[in-house]
């Protein structure tokens, strides 16, 4: 048995595992990179995911980044059946389209941009009618069915309690006549969540393959996040400016919505407020919820029964078209406003930041992890300013980071969840975060539980025999191919020298072509600036 890993490796984005088991190929999960130019460049390496080899995919939960390549896997042959839970089906249906929508929206935009410089178009990674030939391919199966996709697998799906309907995988696979038992962590759920149950407990595995994501850190509590919220609330509100909250579509605003029906209940959010849901996705996946009542937590349940509706608000108001969301920047005066991308890379959460984010009286609420790269995590890590729409935006805005609200569980949950499996022998491999986090992470595993770790990098293939040390093929040059920061210098310095020798030819050009010529080499020396100061 075999397995590469092709995604989420060192990194939390991306995550795709190909097996290989006696001649079958699959795949668990099938998600899409998200962060820098050079991470999102992966995403169309499809060689990596072999589509017409692959013959099914099992998919642990909605969340693009462990999704979001399923269309363009469609789009380059793969036609086998995709395994997932009913509410994660729900899901996909809209969130590849979404996703389709914003490959297309963007392929325009680039395209736009590069006919204006002459050069060629751009085409989208994948577009709707990809993600709509993807839905016949899914088929559902629920928590605690145990399913065989070939005489020699068997699957089972258990509640992750991360986003609705996510799973944990167990796999048993018969390889050359040894059974061993692989599980999948998928994203495990932070215990207490609003809206969904927590964890399962798994006690048993050859292989574990466990996500990291907050492998460096712990949560603060709820009641915590709960009045961080409140206080930003409260601070915009005093400044009549606006609460911009950027959130993941699925799951965590719907969590929002809970949070200030809470609030609301405690007379903590003022009823005066308006409070707009600016995301279809958002609304649509709110609607999933409804849905799929089923799926949702006791208490959740119980709330329901006595006649509470948690996902709802009197202020609150949904803006379905653009027409309406741009107006929500043309209207001045306090709102709290939840909006897509929860990573601020993408969607209109980009418009709201725009216009916000130079504003001193404004907030911005992060509430969900912020991966490398990304705009989200340049503001919270304390950037003067942050590049919106090709536009340098001065960061004035009080920015909030209420990390209590995660769908992820923190280090101390995650330990606590690794501490149920018996085995002694289990591999582990750490997935799903950053190796700085999964370090520390793997340091503590061994400590308090004596379990073999190792922290898998992009492209790096694995045989797995239960009982023996796993063997390792690593990439490194694929992985992460070296950058020539020599020779980058010798060309910058030049070049340097070379326009210091045209300084006759300059300076007896007319003044106003000089002050073009002056205002580049400006922008040049505050690129040169910018990324000395980021060392
Ligand atoms: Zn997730
Ligand atoms: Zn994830």
């Amino acid at each position: 048995m075999k397995i590469k890993f092709a995604g989420a490796a060192r990194t939390v984005t991306g995550s795709c595992y190909i097996l290989e088991v006696g001649g079958h190929h699959f795949a668990i999960d099938c998600g899409m990179y998200q962060g820098n130019d050079e991470i999102e460049k992966r995403n169309w390496d499809i060689d990596i995911y072999d589509p017409k080899r692959i013959e099914f995919i099992i998919i642990t939960h909605a969340h693009i980044d462990h999704s979001g390549l399923l269309p363009r896997m469609v789009q380059k042959g793969f036609r086998g059946p995709i395994y997932t839970t009913p509410p994660t089906k729900e899901l996909l249906k809209i969130m590849l389209l979404d996703s389709a929508h914003i490959q297309e929206m963007e392929a325009l935009w680039k395209t736009k941009r590069r006919l204006r410089h002459g050069d060629e178009k751009t085409e989208p990674l994948y577009t709707q009618a990809d993600a709509e030939k993807t839905y016949p391919l899914i088929k559902t199966v629920t928590y605690n069915e145990v399913f065989e996709p070939f005489p020699d697998l068997k699957v089972n799906f258990l509640d992750a309690g991360h986003i609705l309907g996510a799973s944990h995988i167990e796999l048993w696979v018969n390889d050359q006549g040894r059974t061993s038992k692989l599980v999948f962590s998928g994203d495990v759920g932070r215990p207490d969540q609003l809206l969904v149950s927590n964890p399962s407990v798994i006690s048993e595995a050859d292989f574990l393959f466990v996500e990291s994501t907050y492998g460096d850190r712990d949560h603060k509590d709820d009641k915590e996040s709960l009045d961080e919220l409140a206080e930003a609330i409260a601070y915009s509100y005093q400044r009549g400016e606006k609460v911009i909250i950027p959130s993941f579509a699925v799951q965590r605003t719907q969590e929002m919505i809970y949070s200030l029906h809470l609030l609301s209940l405690e007379g903590r959010l003022p009823p005066d407020l308006p409070v707009i849901v600016d995301s279809p996705l958002a609304i649509r996946a709110t609607e999933v919820f409804r849905s799929c009542q089923e799926y949702l937590d006791e208490e959740t349940h119980i709330k329901i029964k006595n006649g509470e509706d948690p996902l709802k608000l009197p202020q609150m108001r949904f803006t379905l078209s653009t027409q309406e969301s741009m107006a929500i920047n043309l209207t001045a005066g306090p709102a709290v406003v939840i909006s897509a991308s929860g990573m601020a890379n993408a969607g209109r959460i980009k418009h709201h930041l725009r216009h916000n984010l130079w504003r001193s009286g404004a907030s911005i609420v992060f509430v969900g992890f912020q991966a490398q790269g990304t705009t989200g995590r340049k503001i919270i890590d304390g950037a003067e300013k942050v590049r919106i729409f090709n536009e340098d935006i001065a960061v004035k805005a009080k920015v909030f980071t209420i990390n209590g609200f995660s769908a992820h569980a923190g280090q101390t949950q995650l330990l606590d969840w690794i501490g149920h499996f018996k085995n002694q022998a289990m591999q582990i491999f750490l997935i799903h975060g950053e190796y700085e986090a999964q370090q520390i992470m793997a340091g503590l595993i061994e400590k308090r539980f004596g379990f073999k770790v190792h922290i898998p990098d992009y492209l790096e293939e694995s045989v797995l025999v239960p009982g023996e040390a796993a063997q390792y093929v690593e990439f490194p040059e694929k992985a992460s191919p070296r950058i020539d920061w020599n020779y980058l210098l010798s060309d910058a310095e030049l070049k340097m020298t070379a326009l210091r020798g045209r300084m006759t030819q300059i300076e007896s050009k007319p003044w106003v072509e000089q002050t073009d010529l002056r205002d580049r080499l400006i922008e040049v020396n505050r690129h040169l600036l910018e990324i000395i100061s980021q060392t």
